[in-house]
C-alpha cells in the first residue's frame, strides 16, 4: 500500500471499526478500555497518549423524492444489501451540510436534481448501529427521469401500495417509507 492507486472500500473490513480497533489514531499505542469521566463510559482511551477513543453512528443523508404521489426507490448495486430496494442516500461528508449531502447522493445514484422541502424523520436500526439515517422529503420536476447507474441497478416511482416492502434494503427505509404512506394514505378527515 504504498502506491497511490485509487482503492475500493471493503464493506466487510469497514465494518470491523470501531468494534475491532486496536490502536491510537493519533499515536499508535496501545488501546485500552477504561472508564470515562464525567458519565462513566467504558471507552478505549491510548495507553500512552490518553486520546479517547469516542465513538458513535456515522450519519447518513437520504431523501424520499415524491412526483405525483409516488416514491423514488433504487436496487442498491454496491454491498451491504445489493439487490434489495431503498431511496437513494449516503454517508454525510465531513463538513458537508445534512440536506446537501441528500441532495449530492440522489445526484450521484440516480442522475436527478432534487429540492429538499423539510425534514420528514431521523432513523436508527438498534441491529445496525453503525449509521443513522436522516430523511428529508424532496421533489424533482414533473417530467424528470431518474437514471440507473453502477449504484442503482434499477429505478422507479411507488406508490405507497406498489413498494416492493418484503424487498426492502434495511430497517431504516422500511420505518421511513412506512411513515410516509401511514401519512399519505390516512384519510384526510376524521
Ligand atoms: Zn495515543
Amino acid at each position: 500500500m504504498d502506491h497511490d492507486d485509487p482503492i475500493e472500500p471493503n464493506h466487510h473490513l469497514q465494518r470491523r471499526y470501531p468494534a475491532d480497533s486496536r490502536f491510537c489514531a493519533l499515536c499508535a499505542g496501545a488501546l485500552r478500555i477504561r472508564t470515562v469521566l464525567p458519565d462513566r463510559k467504558r471507552l478505549k482511551v491510548c495507553e500512552r497518549c490518553g486520546f479517547v477513543e469516542f465513538t458513535g453512528p456515522k450519519a447518513v443523508a437520504g431523501c424520499l423524492v415524491i412526483v405525483e404521489r409516488r416514491v423514488l426507490l433504487l436496487k442498491r448495486g454496491n454491498p451491504p444489501q445489493i439487490g434489495k430496494w431503498t431511496f437513494p442516500g449516503g454517508y454525510i461528508d465531513l463538513g458537508e451540510l445534512p440536506a446537501a449531502a441528500a441532495i449530492r447522493e440522489t445526484a450521484e445514484e440516480v442522475g436527478l436534481d432534487v429540492a429538499i422541502e423539510r425534514l420528514h424523520g431521523v432513523y436508527a436500526d438498534p441491529a445496525r448501529p453503525e449509521a443513522m439515517v436522516i430523511v428529508y422529503m424532496a421533489t424533482a420536476d414533473r417530467g424528470a427521469a431518474p437514471a440507473a447507474s453502477p449504484e442503482a441497478l434499477e429505478v422507479g416511482f411507488f406508490a405507497p401500495r406498489e413498494i416492493p416492502w418484503n424487498d426492502l434494503a434495511f430497517r431504516t427505509t422500511r420505518d421511513a417509507l412506512g411513515d410516509w404512506a401511514a401519512r399519505i394514505d390516512a384519510p384526510p378527515f376524521r
